[in-house]
Order: C-alpha cells, then sequence, then structure tokens
C-alpha cells in the first residue's frame, strides 16, 4: 500500500495515464544499478530519486573534479575531491530520504559484476566507455536483465534500450568492437544540457522499464545532432554469429 504522503508527494506522476498507482509501487520496489556517477549519471540518480526509486545502486571510483562542475550538476563546490558515489548519496539523502542509496567505490567489470547485479532489475550505462558497456551487455544477458544506454559527445547524443531477453540484438550486435577513432569527452569536448539530454531519455526509459508506463524503444539506436536539431533512428541488426546474443551462444 501507499501511504498518504507518498500519495501526495508523487501525486502528479501517478495522475499520468499508464502510470498509475501500480508504477509507483512497482518503482517503489525497484532496484537500478547506475554505472558510472558523472554528466549522465547525476542527472539519471537525482531524477529516479526524486521520482521515488526504491533502492540505487551507485557505481564509480572516481572523486568530483573542477572540470566535472559544468554538467555533473549533482556536485557542489563543497564536494571537489570527494568520492562521487558518496557526494551523491548525500545529495539524494537531502531529496528524497526514503531512497536506500548503496555507494560503491569501484569500476563495473568481470570481477565486480556479480555482485554488483545482484538483486538488481535495470542497469543503466553511464559510463562512456566501450569496455564498460561490453562487461554491462555481457554479464546482463547472462542474468536476463534490461539495461539502457546512453552516450554523448559534443552536440551530439546517443540513446538505445536493450530488453532482458536479447530478443532486438544486443550491444555487441551495435558495437562488435571498440571504436578507437572516437574520442574521449575529456579530448573532444562535451556540452552540459547535450548530457543532460540524453540522460533524460535514459532516465525515462528506465521508467519505462520499471514501471509499464510505456514501451521502450528496443532495438532502436536514437541519434541526435543537437547542433542542427535532427534526430534519426538506426534499427539494430540482430547479428547470428553474435557471441552474446547470437545462436552460438545458446548452445
Ligand atoms: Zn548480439
Amino acid at each position: 500500500m501507499i501511504s498518504d504522503e507518498s500519495l501526495e508527494r508523487y501525486s502528479r506522476q501517478i495522475a499520468v495515464p499508464g502510470f498509475d498507482f501500480d508504477g509507483q509501487q512497482a518503482l517503489t520496489q525497484a532496484s537500478v544499478l547506475l554505472v558510472g556517477c558523472g554528466g549522465l549519471g547525476c542527472p539519471t540518480a537525482l531524477y529516479l530519486a526524486a521520482a521515488g526509486v526504491g533502492t540505487l545502486r551507485l557505481v564509480d571510483d572516481d572523486c568530483v573534479a573542477l572540470s566535472n562542475l559544468p554538467r555533473q550538476i549533482a556536485y557542489p563546490e563543497s564536494a571537489l575531491g570527494s568520492s562521487k558515489v558518496i557526494a551523491l548519496k548525500s545529495e539524494i539523502a537531502a531529496r528524497n530520504s526514503s531512497v536506500i542509496v548503496d555507494a560503491v567505490v569501484t569500476r563495473f567489470d568481470d570481477s565486480s559484476a556479480d555482485q554488483l547485479l545482484g538483486d538488481i532489475d535495470v542497469v543503466v550505462d553511464a559510463s562512456d566507455s566501450w569496455d564498460t558497456r561490453s562487461a554491462i551487455d555481457r554479464h546482463t544477458a547472462r542474468l536476463g536483465l534490461p539495461w539502457v544506454m546512453g552516450g554523448a559527445v559534443q552536440m551530439s547524443g546517443q540513446n538505445m534500450v536493450f530488453d532482458a531477453q536479447r530478443k532486438y540484438g544486443c550491444y555487441h550486435c551495435l558495437a562488435p568492437e571498440p571504436d578507437n577513432a572516437l574520442g574521449s569527452c575529456a579530448q573532444l569536448g562535451i556540452l552540459g544540457p547535450v548530457v543532460g539530454a540524453v540522460a533524460m531519455t535514459q532516465t525515462l526509459d528506465t521508467l519505462k522499464l520499471l514501471t509499464g508506463c510505456a514501451t521502450p524503444a528496443f532495438g532502436v539506436l536514437r541519434v541526435r545532432d543537437f547542433r542542427v536539431d535532427d534526430a534519426a533512428e538506426l534499427a539494430l541488426s540482430h547479428r547470428a554469429d553474435c557471441p552474446v546474443c547470437g545462436q552460438s551462444s545458446h548452445t
């Protein structure tokens, strides 16, 4: 049952058709793993917490730096030099004390995956790293979990959602190998609102997965060029020889 206080607090989202009391109840009972607490992770964490997600597990091994502040909007100047997950946990607690926050100072990789994925319903990739996405894809495919991808550089962004059973293909179908031609945000630059827009799409995709208020765009890579306000959708091709979701992986 939802308490009177929660009913008042979440009344506007409960009023959205398809979200309803059941959506709020599902959200309250849900656990989300957020891999990365930078430009994508900060707004995603704040919005999921504000919406009343039950548990947020935050993963990052980095500390807050001065060059993070224009886009990693959860961090005040007083957090400079602090662990990102610890600082973000404190910011979430000030906003919604009912959210359980599990702050883990580590990286998501093959050695940490099993422990980090325990009791998790949805994984949000906020890492901006092929290696990390590859690990998220492989381990969530093995465990039958959906995950939400986002990426941003300069004035462009990408979003994609992978379903639990990989009926629409997986990240390895999309990007079988790292693309070394792509640079990082540190090298190429990034605008805060661009990464914020991508993070909001990730947050919305996560709410759709957890509450069933709408169906996420499975199997579709959404690409946005904010310099000219252009958007494109690319259907993912399911690769039969994919090592993660192809026929050979099910033998
Ligand atoms: Zn695949």
